[in-house]
């Protein structure tokens, strides 16, 4: 990954964000680093993805204080895709609670691509982690709700809690993936021959699906993200949507697995939970002080925005977002000195 960003401001978290014009300059630098780069391809497996226009690119930084800096195309339109999956993770853990999905689902990586069926077959039908479709599909049928119906409304009307609006259906993306989705169909029968899903695996896909084809923006996956950095509470509507436990669970796993087969390279570099999906969305928390949003659909190998990855990875060194890197406190001359009492009079060699 080319992060680009070697001529930053700061690069150590400084507990709070630099004033809102600073922000901005340093929002509008990684716009323009990441705009030059070219490079990937849009996906296409899901059809109807292939359509989008690989230039769009909008980032929008949303703060804990509610306060947005936009720039780009951050009204752009696009499906949720796999960052669905973090959200849903969140508000399963909510009503079920942390041991019951630890359990269900698990939170290692797998190491294999995000649609193994391998991966599945190798853990003894253990999905491994919520951010793989497996682990994710798990997690849908996991959400309450009687029927297949109430379960995709209490995704939908928990997705745009999180989003602080009421986030619509893209129907076409939901027919094209629909048309196309027999490798998830094939993940739900497998889970549901383990055991693993007590719903019927054809009703769990069709809602994985839609919550798949919810339509946001750049602006949207800030706010959704600011919630998560915000112990749960949307920053925006000021409503609480999860708890604070719940969020420090949900970034945990994004940390491990949210970027694909290239998680431990992102968080090497980023230092930040995120999530990526194959429309070209991004999300990314700093947790206590913001949620980043970023669009652009085409894609690396692994299946993560290229342009993304580069503008937060210069928010993060830039912002001093990145949760691992610290400098030494400042320290007084008086704590430097040893504080042991002085020895000089030991064993009686003085006086
Ligand atoms: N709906 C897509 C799938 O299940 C999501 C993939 C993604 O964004 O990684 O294949």
């Amino acid at each position: 990954m080319d992060v680009d960003a070697d001529d930053v401001i700061q690069s150590v978290s400084t507990g709070r964000m630099p004033p809102a014009p600073q922000v901005d300059d340093i929002l509008q630098q990684a716009y323009e680093r990441a705009e030059r780069h070219h490079e990937g391809r849009v996906a296409d497996y899901i059809p109807v993805l292939a359509a989008a226009d690989p230039d769009a690119f909008g980032v929008c930084v949303a703060g804990v204080d509610g306060v947005r800096h936009s720039i780009g195309d951050t009204g752009v339109r696009f499906s949720i895709q796999s960052i669905s999956k973090a959200f849903v993770y969140a508000l399963v853990v909510e009503q079920l609670g942390h041991q019951r999905v630890l359990d269900v689902v698990g939170v290692n990586n797998t190491g294999l691509a995000f649609n193994s069926v391998v991966a599945i077959e190798l853990n003894d039908g253990h999905p491994m982690n919520p951010m793989v479709n497996a682990g994710a599909i798990a997690t849908t049928a996991l959400m309450p709700g009687r029927s297949a119906e109430a379960q995709w409304e209490a995704v939908r009307e928990g997705l745009s809690r999180f989003a602080g609006r009421r986030l619509e259906l893209d129907a076409e993306v939901y027919r094209s993936e629909s048309d196309s989705n027999q490798r998830n169909r094939a993940i739900a029968q497998l889970l549901q021959s383990y055991g693993r899903i007590d719903r019927d695996p054809a009703d769990v896909v069709d809602v994985y699906t839609r919550q798949c084809a919810l339509s946001v923006d750049a602006a949207d996956l800030a706010v959704m993200a600011a919630t998560l950095a915000d112990g749960g509470v949307n920053p925006v509507s000021g409503e609480r949507v999860v708890s604070q436990d719940v969020c420090r669970d949900t970034l945990a796993v994004l940390a491990a697995n949210g970027l694909y087969e290239r998680s431990g390279e992102w968080l090497f570099e980023i230092g930040l939970p995120g999530k990526s999906g194959v429309a070209g969305g991004l999300v990314t928390i700093a947790p206590g002080k913001v949620g980043v949003g970023t669009y652009a659909p085409r894609l690396d190998s692994a299946g993560n925005s290229v342009r993304g990855q580069i503008a937060t990875a210069y928010l993060s060194r830039a912002l001093g977002l990145n949760i691992f890197a610290s400098a030494p406190q400042a320290r007084t001359p008086a704590i430097d000195q040893p504080t042991a009492p002085m020895i000089t009079d030991a064993e009686g060699l003085t006086s």
